[in-house]
């Protein structure tokens, strides 16, 4: 890292708001005016509204994330996690991929470490389940589904097939429904490439305990959503939890029980743990407190925003909603991120804080290839769309809202290569284990004696 006597901008977590806000301000910034650096595990942005996509197969996997080292060339990124934040010696203690923790000094910090899936003490869940947070689960989903597949069309034990093609996707907001309605579209799809296995073999569940799924695109347009997912064949079991999921076993509070491979959970975010270490004001879920300047509360030289903030939502205070919050999703992350680069550099130089404020413009959905919802706000309108048409306002939306002219053009170019050629649906569940091949080629050979004898070991003889 550098060692320069320009103040240095901390930003915490290259995600959403990381990677915006880090941008804005090397934007506004005079050359040499301070240096940013970036810390985040990865070396990668996730664009999250496309995971769904990915796990489907309709984007390739790493058209989803953006090179932080490539999109952010004047700045200090280092790979590594923060673990605390010493405010009186304004300093923060990185733990890098390798090797011991350092301390880095800084002058000015952005907290921006979004959410980690939420989850609940249920027996099984820990050993069985997988998220829908980052491009590794989503390649893992797609590589997992497919590997069911494989399996059932290799078996003639009933019980195994069925394990194997009952999908159970536990939450029913923006992350659950979208995984569900696209691997479901992705895996009756491949079926027609199997002998022994056919579309309606399948049983796919989409399950939450709320009264309705898709609860940001609306009542209406998440009822449409809940039926059209039912028309093709999706369970939906609404105000309905799962009680326990051992070895696959998967029970519902209603009573239902199935076997399955396949348990996702994408039941809720909470904010980032992590947070409690960095002596920071938290809200009553664990969201860092933070004024709507974007500022956190009881300081002038630390922001937040994102997922990870607890952010006072001004359009519907103004509304007569006293205490409305902006909800956690791309459409605020990136508009906060660029209010809060622009404050971090005003700060910097002494001038006054612009305050955050935006109407929300709307939701959109994707439930598989030409299927979603849609409701766009426009003034005191609403206009809600369903079907093809939203599907492409989901597209047309999210292709526009993926960071970086690079990213747009290799996203757009996979939609448009899919209307050519066919879906693929290679399994590549090897790569979990990429070295397992070459470990059992280069293991050394048993002497053909042992391995006749049973492998077991015999004295050399002198
Ligand atoms: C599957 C899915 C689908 C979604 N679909 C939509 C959608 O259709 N529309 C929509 O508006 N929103 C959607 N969202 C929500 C949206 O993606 C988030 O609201 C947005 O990414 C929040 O941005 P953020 O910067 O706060 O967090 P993130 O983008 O999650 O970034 C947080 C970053 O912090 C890093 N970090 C974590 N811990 C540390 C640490 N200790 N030190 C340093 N760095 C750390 C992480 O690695 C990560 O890079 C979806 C989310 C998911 C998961």
């Amino acid at each position: 890292m550098s060692t320069t006597e320009r103040p240095r901008i901390l930003v915490v977590g290259g995600g959403y708001v990381g990677l915006y806000a880090a941008r804005r301000i090397l934007k506004k910034m005079r050359y040499g005016e301070a240096t940013v650096t970036v810390v985040d595990p990865r070396s990668y942005m996730t664009y999250q509204p496309f995971l769904p996509e990915a796990a489907a197969g309709s984007i390739s996997p790493r058209h989803v994330v953006v090179p932080l080292r490539r999109v952010l060339p004047k700045a200090e990124v280092l790979t590594g996690r923060v673990t605390t934040i010493d405010q009186d010696r304004k300093v923060a203690t990185i733990a890098p991929l390798v090797g011991d923790a350092y301390e880095l000094p800084f002058d000015y910090l952005v907290v921006a470490m979004g959410a980690v899936s939420r989850t609940f003490p249920i027996p099984g869940l820990a050993e069985n389940g997988i998220g829908m947070k980052g491009i590794e689960e989503a390649i893992g989903l797609r590589n997992h589904v497919l590997e069911q597949l494989d399996k059932a069309d290799s078996t003639t034990d009933e019980e195994v097939r069925r394990k194997a093609l009952t999908f159970v996707f536990i939450g029913g907001g923006f992350a659950g429904a979208e995984t569900v309605g696209e691997v479901e579209d992705m895996a009756r799809d491949a079926a027609k490439y199997y002998k022994n296995v056919k579309r309606e073999d399948m049983r796919f569940l989409l399950v939450d305990v709320a009264d309705k799924i898709l609860p940001e695109v609306g009542p209406k347009l998440g009822a449409y959503g809940k039926e059209h997912l039912e028309s093709r064949g999706v369970e939906v079991y609404l105000k309905t939890g799962m009680k326990s999921c051992v070895d696959g076993h998967v029970i519902l509070d209603n009573g239902l029980e199935v076997l399955s491979n396949t348990i996702v959970w994408t039941a809720g975010v909470k904010p980032n743990p992590a947070l409690s270490r960095f002596g920071l004001p938290l809200g009553p879920r664990g969201h860092i407190d933070a004024e709507p300047t974007l500022q956190v509360k009881g300081t002038d030289y630390i922001w937040t925003a994102g997922d990870n903030a607890q952010v006072p939502d001004l359009v519907g205070r103004k509304n007569g909603n006293e205490n409305a919050w902006c909800p956690p999703n791309a459409q605020h992350a990136l508009r906060q991120a660029k209010v809060l680069g622009d404050n971090v550099v005003s700060g910097m130089r002494g001038f006054p804080q612009k305050e955050y404020s935006h109407a929300n413009k709307g939701a959109v959905a994707g439930l598989g290839l030409h299927k979603g919802v849609a409701m766009i706000v426009m003034g005191k309108m609403k206009i809600k769309l369903k079907g093809r048409l939203a599907w492409y306002m989901h597209r047309a939306y999210h292709g526009m809202a993926m960071p970086t002219f690079n990213r747009k053009i290799r996203v757009f170019a996979d939609w448009t290569l899919a209307v050519f050629l066919k879906r693929e649906v290679v399994s590549l569940g090897a790569m979990e284990n990429p070295r397992e091949e070459f470990y059992e080629a280069a293991k050394p050979a048993p002497a053909p004696a042992a391995a006749a004898d049973g492998d077991k070991p015999k004295a050399k003889a002198s």
